[in-house]
Parts: C-alpha cells; structure tokens; sequence
C-alpha cells in the first residue's frame, strides 16, 4: 500500500501536535517538526507510546537552509512528501497595539513565520509532490485574516494570515490541472497557548477540518478557505 508522509510544522505542541495524532492514527506517516530539538522529540515519544508511526526533525521555519535540508532528507528517505501542513505560527502584536503603533520589525518577524517560511516550504516540497503528482498543502490560517470580516488590532497578526490566504489562492491557481491541493483553514478559537484557556474549541476540534484538508480524495477542493469542514469568505 502506498503509504503517505506528512510533514507538519510547529508540531511540538498545540493543533500542530493534534494534527500529528489524526494524521498518523489514519496511518500516514509523520514527520513532526519542531524549532526546538528537546520539545519535539520529547512530543514524538508520547505520540509513539500511543502506538503511532512519527518520527522528529527539527526545522525552525524561519530558517531557508534548514527547509532546504528538510528537502533533501525526504527525498533520501521517502522520495515523496506528499502532505505539508504550514501549522507553525506567532502572534507576536504587543496587547492593545493597532496599525498605526506596531513595530515593522514586528511586523517582519510575524511575516518570515507566518507567511515565508509556508511559502519556502511550499517550493522546496512541491517538486517531490510533483514526482507522484500527489500533493496536499494545508496552511492553518485564522479568521483574523479574512478581508471580509476585517477589524482592528493585532495588525501584524492579521496582516499575515491574509497573505498566507493569498499564497494558499495563488498556488492553488498555479497548480489547477493537478493532484497537488492548496487550501487555507480557520481552526476556530482552540484552547492553546496562543488561544488561551478561554477558547471554546478542543484541540480535537481544532485539528479536525486540516486533517480532513489533508486527506482529500483526488478531484477535492483546492483554492478554499474552511472552518468546521464548511467553505468560508475570504
Ligand atoms: P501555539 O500553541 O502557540 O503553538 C504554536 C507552535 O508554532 C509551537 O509549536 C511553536 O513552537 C511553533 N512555532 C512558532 N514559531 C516557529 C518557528 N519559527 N519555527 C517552527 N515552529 C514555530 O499555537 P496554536 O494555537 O497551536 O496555533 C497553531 C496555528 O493555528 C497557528 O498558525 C495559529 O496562528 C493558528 N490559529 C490558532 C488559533 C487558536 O485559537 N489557537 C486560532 C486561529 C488560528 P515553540 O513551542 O518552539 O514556540
């Protein structure tokens, strides 16, 4: 049986770990990243004593050489990436400070995670998905970017994941005639570090539409933008 990999960013803890649990519990195996070495592998033994196949690689997203190795070390070991889940993400806004207050280094901080590290990743991963014309690229978004539900505050944040939506649209457009599908996804407001203890979601919850993102049969959607498995504005 063709097995799938998956890579999934920012996973050492959060939906991005979750997402790594649904995934591998589908049989898929999961490459978990994590910029921090220790965090990650210590997330992989308590996945693995759960019975899952995963195994660690440690990726800072903001780091273009250490997404190049990354490359590399799929196609030696797997010569496919099939599913790559641009999960890794900051909210770095200062409380209480709008567009008119933040920082631009701020600002480029939140960008080089949010938004370039998904797009590295995305042309260092597309050409191995290419190879068996199978691609899923799911970027976890929020709908703090959404252009039609726009307000104010958290400017960088927001900034971010609306560019992250454009990336997720102009792939998707790009890559139309293909196997190789791009879509954004809402989780909702997940109880985790960032969502804080107030969030009405389960990190179940939270996981479920980009794991069903990411395991699209063929002919499935691309060029969309999803909360609770349902399309959203944009
Ligand atoms: P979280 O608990 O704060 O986890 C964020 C994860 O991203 C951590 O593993 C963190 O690693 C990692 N990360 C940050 N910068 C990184 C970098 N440069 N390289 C690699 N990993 C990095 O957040 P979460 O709630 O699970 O959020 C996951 C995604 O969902 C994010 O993209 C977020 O914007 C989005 N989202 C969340 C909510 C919500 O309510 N929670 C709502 C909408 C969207 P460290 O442990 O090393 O910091």
């Amino acid at each position: 049986m063709d097995r799938k990999i998956a890579v999934v960013t920012g996973a050492n803890r959060g939906i991005g770990f979750e997402i790594c649990r649904q995934l591998a519990a589908k049989g898929i195996s999961v490459v978990l990243t994590s910029r921090d070495e220790a965090k990650g592998r210590m997330a992989v033994a308590q996945l693995r004593s759960q019975g899952l196949e995963i195994e660690f690689y440690q990726l800072d997203v903001t780091d273009t050489s250490g997404i190049q190795r990354l490359g590399g070390f799929l196609e030696r070991k797997y010569g496919a990436a099939d599913i790559l889940v641009n999960n890794a993400g900051i909210m770095a806004d200062a409380k209480g400070t709008g567009m008119l207050g933040v920082q631009l280094q701020i600002i480029r901080t939140t960008m080089e995670t949010n938004v370039y590290g998904p797009l590295i990743l995305c042309r260092e991963l597309i050409p191995l998905m290419r190879k068996k014309n199978y691609g899923r690229i799911v970027n976890i978004s929020s709908g703090l970017g959404q252009l039609s539900e726009m307000g104010g505050g958290t400017p960088a944040y927001r900034m971010s994941k609306t560019a992250l939506n454009a990336l997720t649209r102009t792939l998707a457009a790009e890559l139309k005639g293909t196997n190789i599908l791009v879509n954004s996804v809402c989780p909702g407001w997940v109880k985790t570090d960032m969502g804080g203890p107030n969030a009405v979601k389960t990190l179940a919850e939270g996981a479920d539409t980009a794991v069903w993102l990411a395991t699209l049969p063929d002919g499935g959607a691309s060029g969309g933008f999803y909360r609770d498995r349902k399309a959203i504005s944009w």
